[in-house]
């Protein structure tokens, strides 16, 4: 991890923080309204939280024109997500899920020619969800939460929210993406108030940025797998994504904004300036002065691959 980088990021991002753009988690088309009731709410943010990963695979992008626009990736799950809520919200309840087939989960998260790939997974993930919902919190989400209080991450015997979720099989990562991805959205609509610091939630987006800007710097064969877009081991995989969270964390802390803010502006910039499949607007980007990968196209790497995960 490059310290100096690091405050080079978050010196720009101190200067521009008016003008950085924020996820509106109050986006009708993908989050429940703010009326809506919170265990239901709760329920949602729970169960799409738990699904969204890996939803486009070469050459299988997941994306699918609906009645009022076209949608791909995480946008096109929480777009059929909410369609689901509008139409039938038992389908959220911990009973439901518990008994959740392969086949309703493919029906429903379909959309023209696109389903999310490993379909058996993720029903796997949605009973685990629901049988531990009902067994270890009395089928209410709202009681985990209660537990955790106010905490991020607590002891074993005031355990904080993310410890809480690492029951779940869809909540297990060691690197917590989805723990930490609830736990921002939670946040940014009120119903979690944190007094410990987030991390940010780590995605493709993330790494691929952090990679490509020099945040964070590989060397040698890992290097040379990024490079080629040779699959990464598990270890290796988990390894780079604890480096980049924490070159993140660096990040947030020298700039004083927080990791929520800073979690936002990465990944709507991975969607809209940095990209993966095409080629970046580099002359539109804040880190164009010092980026490494502008300066020598050797560093203009994809994130690492790292496939057959439900992390993230
Ligand atoms: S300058 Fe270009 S490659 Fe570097 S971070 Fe910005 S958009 Fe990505």
């Amino acid at each position: 991890m490059d310290e100096t980088v690091a405050e080079r990021v978050a010196r720009v991002l101190r200067n521009n923080k008016p003008d950085l753009p924020r996820l509106n988690v109050y986006d009708e088309r993908y989050y429940p309204p703010s009326s809506t009731d919170l265990e239901l709410a709760l329920r949602y943010f729970i169960v799409l939280v738990a699904m969204d990963h890996r939803l486009s695979r070469p050459g299988h992008p997941y994306q699918a024109c609906l009645e009022d626009g076209c949608y791909s990736g995480a946008d096109l799950l929480y777009r059929l997500g909410m369609r689901i809520l509008h139409e039938n919200p038992d389908f959220y309840s911990p009973e439901h899920l518990a008994n959740i087939s392969v086949d309703e989960v493919k029906k429903l998260f379909s959309a023209g020619d696109s389903s999310p790939p490993d379909p058996e997974i993720r029903a796997l993930l949605l009973r685990d969800l629901g049988c531990k919902l009902l067994k270890l919190f009395n089928g209410s989400a709202t009681v985990l939460l209660k537990m955790a209080g106010s905490r991020v991450r607590g002891s074993i015997f005031e355990p904080g929210l993310v410890d809480l979720l690492k029951v779940f099989r869809a909540y297990e990562d060691p690197v917590e993406k989805k723990s930490m991805l609830l736990t921002k959205f939670l946040t940014a609509r009120g119903y979690f108030k944190p007094i410990d610091e987030l991390d940010v939630a780590v995605d493709n987006h993330l790494s691929r940025i952090a990679y490509r800007v020099g945040l964070v710097a590989v060397s040698g064969s890992l290097w040379n797998k990024i490079k080629s877009g040779v699959e990464v081991s598990s270890e290796e995989d988990i390894l780079l994504r604890l480096i980049v969270r924490r070159a993140y964390k660096i990040v947030s802390q020298k700039s004083g904004l927080g990791t929520g803010l800073v979690d936002d502006f990465f990944w709507i910039m991975g969607r809209t300036t940095c990209f993966r499949e095409k080629p970046p607007i580099c002359d539109k980007c804040l880190f164009k002065g010092f980026c490494r990968a502008r300066k020598n196209n050797a560093f203009m790497v994809s994130e690492h691959v790292y496939y057959n995960t439900w992390y993230y």
